[in-house]
C-alpha cells in the first residue's frame, strides 16, 4: 500500500516533467543526488587520467567554456585531460572534462563551442537523470553515489556509460537519438546566445565524422551522429544567428584563440 502510494506519487511528479524543448521526462533521481554522482564521477576520471598543463590549451577551452557557461549561471569547474581521444563531456553538478584531442577536431572557437554548448544542454536538459532512471529503481539512489566511488565495478561501469563520459570510463551508453537532437538544438541557441558563430556547428560535425585519423573521434561513440543532423541544424541556423546578433549588441563578442 505504502508503496503503491509512493509509486503513484512518483508518476505525478513524472506527468510534470519536461524537458526544455517540451517532452515528456521521466525524472526519478533527485537532483541533488545527480550532482552528487556528476561530482563523484569527476573526481574518478580526475584520478585516472592527467590533467593538461599546457598553458594556451587551457586558456583556450576556459575562454569559450566561460561564455557558455554565463549563458546558463551557476559556476562550473572546467578541466582540461591531456589525452589524444577526441572528446569531451559534462557532469550534473557543472563539471566539464574537455580532452586535448578534440582540440585537433574542433578547429576553432565556434568550433569548440559547438561541442561545449551540446555537453551543457545535456545537462540543462537533465539527460542523465533521464538515463538513469530508465535504468534504477529510486531506493538505490545513495547505492549509486557510493557505486560511482568504484567505478571499477558493474555498476559503477553502468552509470559511467550513463552519464556518458566516453567508452575508456565505463560501459559505452550512446545517447538516444532524442537527446541527442535536443541537446543540438539547445546547444546551438547557447553558443549563439554566448556569441559564437552558429553556422560553424555543422562544420563541427562534418569534422566529426570526416576525421582523418582513420578512426571515428571517442565524441561520437557516446554522441551518435544521425542523417539529420546537418539539416536538423542548418534549418535552425538563421534563427540562432539573430540570437548572436543580439548577444554582439550586447557586447558577448568572444575572441577566444587556441
Ligand atoms: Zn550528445
Amino acid at each position: 500500500m505504502h508503496r503503491l502510494l509512493l509509486f503513484a506519487g512518483l508518476l505525478t511528479l513524472c506527468a510534470c516533467t519536461t524537458s526544455p524543448t517540451g517532452r515528456n521526462q521521466l525524472m526519478l533521481m533527485p537532483d541533488s543526488q545527480m550532482d552528487q554522482m556528476g561530482l563523484q564521477a569527476f573526481t574518478s576520471i580526475k584520478g585516472k587520467t592527467p590533467v593538461a598543463t599546457d598553458r594556451s590549451a587551457n586558456r583556450f577551452v576556459q575562454c569559450v567554456a566561460t561564455a557558455i557557461t554565463r549563458e546558463v549561471g551557476g559556476n562550473w569547474e572546467v578541466v582540461v585531460f591531456k589525452d589524444d581521444s577526441a572528446n569531451a563531456f559534462a557532469l550534473p553538478g557543472r563539471k566539464i572534462g574537455v580532452n586535448t584531442g578534440l582540440l585537433k577536431v574542433a578547429a576553432n572557437q565556434h568550433q569548440l563551442a559547438t561541442v561545449i554548448g551540446h555537453e551543457v544542454a545535456h545537462v540543462q536538459a537533465r539527460h542523465s537523470n533521464e538515463r538513469v532512471s530508465q535504468k534504477f529503481a529510486i531506493e538505490q539512489g545513495l547505492g549509486l553515489v557510493n557505486a560511482l566511488a568504484s567505478p571499477a565495478s558493474g555498476t559503477g561501469q553502468t552509470l559511467m556509460g550513463l552519464l556518458g563520459v566516453g567508452a575508456q570510463y565505463g560501459v559505452l551508453l550512446p545517447y538516444s537519438r532524442l537527446q541527442e537532437s535536443e541537446a543540438d538544438m539547445l546547444g546551438l541557441d547557447l553558443m549563439a546566445k554566448a556569441g559564437f558563430d552558429p553556422r560553424e556547428s555543422t562544420r563541427l560535425w562534418i569534422n566529426m565524422s570526416s576525421n582523418n585519423q582513420g578512426q571515428p573521434p571517442e565524441f561520437l561513440s557516446t554522441h551518435p551522429s544521425h542523417s539529420t543532423r546537418i539539416s536538423d541544424l542548418t534549418r535552425r541556423i538563421p534563427s540562432a544567428l539573430q540570437l548572436q546578433q543580439q548577444a554582439k549588441q550586447q557586447g558577448r563578442n568572444p575572441n577566444c584563440r587556441p
